[in-house]
């Protein structure tokens, strides 16, 4: 089984939904893959955490069919106080739910674009304090952008500036926005850059610092690229400079 093949069956996986054979395909990969072992981790961590963390509240009626209609299910009968099992729906309602609530509250906050910028702090911080920096250590672009073949259904540009002090140090495979990314890892002096691009048609509408961390953001050729690190912001505005050209 291809690592893309593994992350797609991810989520049916944790939810007990394949068949025994899919399962145990996924279970040998996981067993031999630490990329997708980590992406396994993570995820598990998101449902558990939204089954026991998140407040719940009983959706009203017309919303509850709305968000069916949206996944395409017929609404079904759902007998009051049983729990919603799927974590998936839990996730879709307290979005929605999230979602309506700003809308109300009228908050200039741009929610999409934020939750992603929490998510890419949270890698960045993983990578950092995990052992989990690099999949690919290579300072060599030619051994690092094909490194990804197979592992995404997309190439990332990688570029190396180390010329002009940005050195490439190597590449991974992370799970950002319900979705395996690539991850670019380069250091400045003592900082690290985390270089997360994915395909995107528009810019994400991220803040410039999120939790102490500054971050680039641009898009470029259908492709989102964020920048981040401890790094001051004017230097990570070179580093963003030089990679748009
Ligand atoms: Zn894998």
């Amino acid at each position: 089984m291809t690592c893309k093949s593994a992350l797609a069956l991810l989520e049916p996986y944790i939810d007990g939904e394949l068949d025994a054979a899919h399962a145990a395909e996924v279970q040998r990969h996981l067993d031999e893959c630490q990329a997708c072992a980590l992406a396994h981790r993570r995820l598990a961590r998101l449902s558990t955490d939204l089954r026991t963390l998140a407040p719940r509240y009983a959706a009203p009626e017309e919303l509850r069919s709305r968000i069916m209609q949206r996944v395409g299910r017929q609404p079904v009968e759902i007998p009051r106080r049983r729990a919603i099992t799927s974590w998936a729906i839990a996730a879709t309602v307290l979005l929605a739910i999230s979602a309506g609530w700003n809308a109300m509250q009228l908050q200039s906050r741009k929610n999409g674009g934020d939750a992603v910028a929490q998510e890419i702090v949270s890698s960045h911080v993983r990578s950092l304090i995990g052992d989990h920096l690099l999949d690919v250590p290579s300072t060599d672009q030619h051994n690092v952008k094909p490194w990804f073949n197979g592992r995404l259904d997309y190439a990332p540009d990688v570029k190396d500036f180390a010329a002009e002090g940005f050195t490439l140090v190597g590449g991974r495979v992370d799970y950002l926005d319900h979705r395996p990314v690539a991850a670019l890892v380069y250091k400045r002096r003592q900082h690290v850059i985390n270089l997360f691009v994915w395909p995107a048609a528009s810019k994400l509408s991220a803040p410039d610092a999120v939790s102490g961390f500054n971050l680039v953001v641009w898009n470029q050729a259908g492709m989102e690229y964020c920048a981040i690190s401890d790094l001051n912001e004017a230097e990570l505005r070179q580093f963003g400079d030089l990679y748009r050209k």
